[in-house]
């Protein structure tokens, strides 16, 4: 099994093994698990091999190859893709083929990734267990009665079930991290708008961005690098440059970092006891790496979820209201007659067309953001959950004035089983109770894993910092990672 991407170059270079071997044995490891995780909506095999012919003849000739070459990479499939289907797990966009590659897909391809499949997903990237999928349920490799967390369950499982080393991920509030936890892979979030959002579907466009999922943080800081940056196309992005992120591994004395432990996010009520062990001896870990440790309370982080819940459906009902059947998406075929006599055939096209083609979490997502909007509403649910987005904002602030990076959990528990939340949307809303906050404020966030509870399954914990010091972020984990060898656990559910 290839799991580490610097290993896969480090063999092509070597001369150990070619792109095509490489991505042969990844489609092969993809077909054998498929069944059982459902990790990928598409799998894309002549494509996917004859882009490594192109990387192997490159190297054959000595041309110069990107900084991925021949390495096997999967993307979640609410990223724009111009050789294969873009569904965002959806019934909607079931058939969407669409004319162009998102930003990151370019950047991918520009470096010599051999882009090998989509990933299931919660539809829209709404959900936090991948069970929205219309596609399917995505099974979590360690246990494969539990859920790989989401909406980026099929991104962080394709990478635990050893398919692929890497793999693309959008994070709206927790969508990288929470299931990277899930899965025991390394996740991060950058900052709002230093990744394009160009050809990433959009859910909550103030929330959303695309991240790098993979074992180490040594692997992900490859792929961030690559994906990075400024494009022209994408309103959002910033003109910032973009740091060598492989040159702030190098060290791993932390001495002088000051690292603040959340407070609240310890002492909040339905936190599992694992979870808070795992936060607790990390601390242990970064001071003995020389950090200083230090207790910071964010006051606002109760309405870390509530405001969540209020501006990411809001924007969501407005994003998703191009899916009517008529502008974009699945139209009804056969029109009600009593709904075509008595709303119109153009009115009755949007409302059965979105009636069939949305799962009923985007349903509810687009009925909560509608009212949310409203007039004689707004004022009371949009406009305040805007102002408690500004405090918000401002306790990370006043925060990163005492301390270089915060530290706390991931999710309250461990995977869950399937089907344990899926009926009770408040109780998965609460799976985000500690990732909001990092996208209502537009900083970044790394995932990282932190062992396993008693029954084998993965703990995480999560480091934010300020915005565009994803640096610090992958320095201080790749101490981190020196110090354990979490990253190295591996599930046996397919070693038998
Ligand atoms: N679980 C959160 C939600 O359902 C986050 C999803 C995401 O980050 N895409 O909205």
């Amino acid at each position: 099994m290839l799991d580490s991407a610097q290993e896969i170059l480090k063999l092509q270079s070597q001369g150990e093994a070619t792109a095509v071997e490489i991505t042969t044995s990844a489609i092969e490891r993809i077909e054998a698990t498929q069944q059982s995780v459902n990790a990928f909506t598409h799998i894309n095999r002549e494509l996917a091999i004859s882009s490594a012919e192109k990387v192997d003849e490159k190297r054959r000739l000595g041309e110069p190859l990107g900084a991925l070459a021949g390495v096997p990479v999967a993307v979640k499939d609410v990223l724009c893709t111009q050789d294969m289907p873009t569904t965002c797990s959806s019934n909607m966009l079931r058939n969407f083929q669409p004319p162009y590659d998102a930003s990151v897909v370019e950047k991918l391809r520009k470096a010599d990734a051999i882009i090998i499949g989509k990933t299931n997903m919660d539809e829209f990237a709404m959900g936090a267990s991948t069970e929205t999928s219309a596609f399917g349920i995505t099974r979590n490799p360690w246990d494969l009665t539990r859920t790989p967390g989401g909406s980026s369950g099929g991104a962080t499982a394709c990478v635990a079930a050893g398919t692929v080393p890497l793999s693309l991920g959008t994070d709206t509030g927790g969508s990288i991290r929470q299931p990277a936890g899930f899965c025991g892979v390394t996740g991060l979030k950058p900052t709002y708008g230093r990744v394009s959002r160009y050809g990433l579907v959009a859910f909550a466009s103030s929330l959303d961005q695309v991240g790098p999922i993979g074992w180490s943080v040594e692997d992900i800081a490859l792929l961030l690098q690559c994906i990075s940056g400024y494009e022209p196309r994408d309103s959002t992005s910033l003109k910032h440059d973009v740091p060598d992120y492989r040159a702030a591994l190098e060290s791993s004395d932390l001495r002088g970092l000051k690292i603040g432990i959340l407070r609240e996010a310890l002492d909040v009520d339905g936190v599992d006891d694992a979870v808070r062990e795992g936060v607790m001896n990390s601390a242990k870990v970064f001071e003995q790496a020389g950090a200083e440790i230090i207790e910071i309370s964010l006051p606002h982080s109760k309405y870390w979820v509530p405001t969540y819940y209020v501006i990411a459906p809001s924007e969501a009902s407005s994003n998703l209201s191009r899916y009517d059947g008529a502008h974009y998406g699945h139209r009804a075929s056969d029109l009600q007659p009593e709904k075509a006599e008595s709303l119109g055939p153009l009115v009755a096209t949007y409302c059965q067309s979105r009636a069939e083609g949305f799962g009923a979490e985007v349903k509810r997502r687009i009925m909560v953001g509608t009212y949310a909007l409203s007039e004689g509403y707004a004022d009371q649910y949009y406009t305040q959950a805007l102002k408690a987005r500004r405090l918000i904002k401002g306790d990370y602030d006043v925060a990163f004035s005492q301390v270089d990076l915060l530290l706390g959990p991931v999710s309250p528990t461990p995977a869950f089983p399937i089907g344990e939340k899926i009926d009770d949307p408040l109780q998965m809303y609460l799976c985000d109770l500690f990732t909001v906050g990092a996208n209502l404020a537009g900083i970044p966030a790394i995932s990282l894993p932190a062992g396993t509870d008693h029954q084998g399954l993965p703990l995480a914990i999560q480091l934010q910092a300020p915005a565009l010091e994803e640096t610090r972020l992958l320095f201080a984990g790749a101490a981190y990672q020196a110090a354990t060898d979490f990253h190295k656990l591996r599930p046996d559910t397919f070693e038998s």
